[in-house]
């Protein structure tokens, strides 16, 4: 596709803030007249919008910018910039360690992209010099969404606030995206009306910690059921909610409202009182369990998956080990867990001792995987010869011509028999006929 303001590719790493964030960007460039490209290879704006939550993420970036130096070499008017979590904690020092990057913005400064990325094309050929901006403290432009923000046919993402006021040792969200933000009541509901009559079926309301929303007297469970009974919403997520702040208000709102989906993403990270002290997550394993037990007797069958550490500093086999009970009693459908690694600018990398060795982490995690890879087939398994409805969202990773979606707890179903192009953004009653570790199959239903 070609346009009179040339073309852009955005790579995106990380959470679903930054695929959102993606969104943005690309509306706000559409807007101004750049058309999407296929590849950085032939694009005349590349934006690599990163993550800084993991190591590997931050090194993905430096890789990727490595390969672009040629490119710049042979097109010095292309403009690389780099936006996102590693943008703003490391500012100056992404130009210092590639200095082919013509443009350095912070994800509060999406807003300003058309003038920063206009500053930085003037600035992109010789005597060239790089655009950073990386201020926390402009909310103008934080909650604008940029047109649908579609994700698949019939799915879009709503961010309700940004930031994050907790202070978790290991995590760096704080200091990249700042303290937390909540968008007016009435404006996500005006917001998320629009989106139902532009056709979206099913919407996920997003946040660093979603559940702690507040606007004035209003809280997050009265937004999720002023959001649930919007007339032709069929479905309504929200992510990611931390457990303090998981009330019996909002697990009776989601009890009340068979729009909100019976799932819930509750990270844990372990299953150690004492780790989870040191990690200051604001909460007990006894607390966490009396959060998910209310829920499931509110909602019989709703599906619970978490975030896990595996390795963080001073963690014993025994705290492991509790983490490894958790899993066996609350039977998640789904586990993300990672390897302790730790984050430039975090408490926990400048006061504690990464002592548990990477050997012990890597095994320490594959006996988590093994574990829940047992217990998500044998939940999977309960769900062989049931009727579910299945938002279809595309081709399935393994074969293209198997359609592919979701259930409402969040289940990965292929529909066998289901079109993938045609059938896109469409609700398929479907019978589930195997599960898998990560999966299920089906077919349509009639
Ligand atoms: S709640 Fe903790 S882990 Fe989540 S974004 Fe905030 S500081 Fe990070």
């Amino acid at each position: 596709m070609t346009s009179p303001r040339g073309s852009y590719f955005i790579k995106t790493w990380g959470c679903q803030m930054n695929a959102q964030d993606e969104q943005k960007m690309a509306s706000l460039l559409q807007a101004e007249g750049y058309a999407p490209a296929t590849s950085a290879r032939n694009a005349d704006v590349i934006l690599l919008n990163t993550c800084s939550v993991r190591e590997k993420s931050a090194e993905k970036l430096f890789d990727f910018l490595g390969r672009l130096k040629k490119l710049k070499t042979k097109s010095p008017q292309a403009v690389i910039g780099v936006t996102g979590c590693v943008a703003q904690q490391e500012g100056e020092a992404v130009i210092k360690r590639a200095s082919h990057v013509d443009l350095v913005m912070g994800p509060r400064r999406i807003g300003r992209l058309p003038e920063l990325l206009n500053q930085a094309r003037a600035r992109s050929v010789a005597p060239r010099s790089a655009t950073v901006d990386t201020a926390l403290n402009d909310l103008s432009a934080i909650f604008w969404d940029g047109g649908r923000g579609v994700r698949s046919g019939a799915t879009a993402y709503l961010t309700i606030m940004e930031g994050c006021n907790m202070g978790c040792t290991f995590c760096i969200v704080p200091r990249t995206r700042g303290r937390e933000v909540h968008r007016a009541f009435g404006e996500i509901v005006a917001e998320a009306r629009r989106r139902v009559d532009q056709g979206i079926l099913e919407l996920e309301l997003l946040g660093q910690t979603v559940n702690a929303y507040r606007d004035g007297r209003q809280s997050f469970h009265h937004l999720l059921e002023a959001v649930a009974i919007i007339p032709g919403l069929k479905r309504l997520r929200f992510t990611s909610s931390h457990p303090a702040f998981f009330t019996p208000n909002t697990a009776a709102v989601m009890a009340a409202h068979e729009t909100i989906c019976p799932h819930l993403h509750l990270p844990v990270q372990s299953g150690s009182d004492a780790v989870l002290k040191a990690m200051r997550r604001g909460y007990g394993i006894a607390e966490y369990f009396r959060r998910l037990d209310d829920l499931r007797q509110r909602i019989p069958g709703v599906a619970i998956s978490t975030d896990l550490i595996v390795g963080f500093p001073g963690e014993t086999e025994q705290d492991f080990r509790a983490t490894l009970d958790v899993l066996s009693q609350a039977r998640f459908s789904q586990v993300y867990a990672f390897k302790y690694s730790p984050r430039p600018g975090t408490t926990a990398a400048t006061t504690c001792d990464d002592d548990v060795p990477d050997s012990l982490k890597r095994s320490r995690l594959a006996r988590l995987f093994a574990l829940q890879e047992e217990i998500s087939l044998e939940e999977n398994q309960k769900l062989v010869g049931r009727a579910l409805p299945v938002l279809l969202s595309g081709p399935s990773r393994q074969d293209a011509d198997v359609a592919s979606g979701r259930t409402p707890c969040n289940r990965v179903v292929n529909v066998h028999g289901a079109r993938p192009e045609q059938d896109m953004g469409r609700i398929m009653m479907t019978r589930i006929t195997a599960a898998h570790r990560h999966s299920l199959s089906a077919e349509p239903s009639v």
